[in-house]
């Protein structure tokens, strides 16, 4: 089997007919590759590749639980010495800076500076996604972001991989009484934006608790 591909007998029942999967792999993979085109061309000025965009879109939705170099290679679904080469790039360039956790010397913490939030605003999103977005209609773009959403979910599901979502989503997110948030596994209080951003240590909510699939 080729790495990466999943026996069938791990995939969730799918009643979906075959033809219907294949014309959707079919249009991920058109997608996908008129994406990492875009981040290419848009990439060529700055001297980076698409992957080095992806390090950086990450970093940027990344909270401090999940900024070292083993989440971003997880969340990539790429290997430590590929993400640590992209890292190395990315610091050289200024776009990147690593600090130390002062609870945990061993661990890394990676940030964008402010050179690097300013080429990830020129990266992502792509312009031509953004003018494709822009000519389909709010309902069409909600409808496809939660179904694009769930397929996503249900791909990390049967993959057994970390789902990477946002505390909203996550069955450790506490309210407290006074309105604060906080996060149930580590203890620690959470700003509004700490809520927003990526986490590696999420884990989702039962399905009907969620709302979604
Ligand atoms: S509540 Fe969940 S998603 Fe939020 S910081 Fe805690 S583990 Fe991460």
């Amino acid at each position: 089997m080729a790495p990466g591909r999943l026996p069938r007998a791990s995939l969730p029942r799918d009643p979906a007919p075959a033809a219907e999967a294949t014309r959707l792999h079919e249009l991920l993979e058109r997608l996908g590759a008129a994406l990492r085109a875009e981040a290419r061309a848009a990439g060529a000025d700055l001297g980076l590749q698409p992957v080095h965009a992806e390090v950086l879109g990450y970093l940027g939705r990344c909270n401090r639980y999940s900024d070292g170099p083993l989440a971003l290679a997880e969340y990539l679904g790429l290997t430590k010495g590929t993400v640590s080469q992209s890292i190395a790039l990315l610091e050289r360039r200024g776009l990147v800076a690593r600090g130390d956790d002062p609870a945990d010397g061993r661990k890394v913490h990676l940030r964008l500076t402010p050179a690097g939030k300013r080429a990830l605003a020129r990266l992502v999103p792509a312009g031509g996604l953004e003018a494709g977005a822009d000519a389909l209609g709010h309902a069409e773009r909600a409808a496809l972001l939660t179904a694009l959403e769930g397929l996503l979910r249900a791909l990390q599901r049967a993959r057994g991989g970390r789902s990477f979502g946002v505390c909203g989503t996550c069955r450790h997110f506490l309210r407290e009484p006074d309105g604060g948030r906080r996060c149930g596994l580590t203890r620690e209080p959470l700003t509004e934006r700490d809520a927003t951003l990526l986490c590696r240590e999420h884990e989702g909510l039962a399905p009907a608790a969620a709302g979604g699939p």
